[in-house]
């Protein structure tokens, strides 16, 4: 469980953080010397592995856990987990997320709800347990991973597009409701990351236009981002940490791209 750290450092809980742009923030935050608590899905040996190098790496206390963000009773208990074994909570990174990829309609009903549970419901879930005690230690941020498609949208991706939006009006309203109080909460909308969840869309973006993988890559992935560069994990993860940072104070209910450009067209 590494050094006991309870009251020392600032704690940030971020959710799907087991892998991706979760896993990059995860660390960055250790880093900067952040208590963390890690979330995620996957094989438990590998999570743990995963828990314990970001604890010795950092040398801060990484706890995990397993809670499922379709499961609003296991989010509160994430939630409570957090306080009760750091002692506080000072930062929530919302990012775990799934994407599936089809024509309207193909699209599987259950598909669409368990994206609308994952990708929105689950940032409400942890918001509203963690805000109270952000607001009564007059120090919070809550930041948002949404997507360029918060902004914009893309075909056969109707579930992650809506949620995405969801997410960014969601982000609005938490930052004018405790403002006051010290607690911001901003949303940050990356391009095109290569992890995981964009390399498994490939084969059925591939399909659904009926053109190569290689084809996808290069004229419907990148053809969206001017750099023709994909946003890598580590500047999500840096942008994250300046948003918890006090600089960013006055950064407020703010939509911010990082997206070499694509929404600017
Ligand atoms: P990823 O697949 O590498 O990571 C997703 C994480 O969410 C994993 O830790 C996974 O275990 C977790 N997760 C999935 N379902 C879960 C559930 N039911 N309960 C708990 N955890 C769950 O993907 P990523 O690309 O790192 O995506 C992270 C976030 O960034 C997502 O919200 C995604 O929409 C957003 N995003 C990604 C890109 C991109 O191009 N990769 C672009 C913009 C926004």
């Amino acid at each position: 469980m590494g050094a006991d750290m309870t009251n020392t450092a600032k704690v940030a809980l971020i959710t799907g953080s087991t892998s991706g742009i979760g896993l990059a923030i995860a660390e960055a935050f250790a880093a900067a010397g952040y208590g963390i608590m890690i979330n995620g899905l996957g094989d438990a040996d590998q999570i743990e592995a995963t828990r314990a190098k970001i604890a010795a790496d950092h040398k801060v206390d990484v706890l995990y856990h397993p809670a499922n963000m379709l499961a609003p009773a296991e989010i509160e208990d994430m939630v409570t987990q957090t306080r009760t074994h750091f002692g506080r909570l000072d930062v929530v990174v919302n990012n775990a997320g799934i994407q599936f990829v089809a024509p309207i309609e193909e699209f599987p009903a259950e598909k669409w709800d368990q994206i609308i549970g994952i990708n929105l419901s689950s940032a409400f879930h942890t918001i509203r347990h963690a805000i109270p005690g952000m607001a009564a230690q007059k120090w919070g941020r809550i930041i948002n991973i949404a997507s360029a498609h918060g902004l914009v949208a893309s075909p056969f991706k109707s579930a992650y597009v809506a949620a995405k939006h969801g997410i960014v009006g969601l982000t609005k309203t938490v930052a004018l409701e405790h403002a006051k109080e010290g607690v911001t909460c901003n949303a940050i909308c990356p391009g095109y990351v290569l992890t995981g969840l964009v390399k498994a869309q490939i084969p059925d973006q591939a399909k659904s236009r009926g053109i190569t993988e290689e084809e996808v890559i290069q004229n419907v992935l990148l053809a969206a981002q001017p750099t023709k560069q994909f946003v890598t994990v580590e500047q999500v993860a840096s942008f994250a940490l300046y948003l918890a940072s006090d600089s960013a104070a006055q950064i407020n209910g703010a939509i911010l791209t990082m997206d070499g450009g694509w929404t600017a067209q």
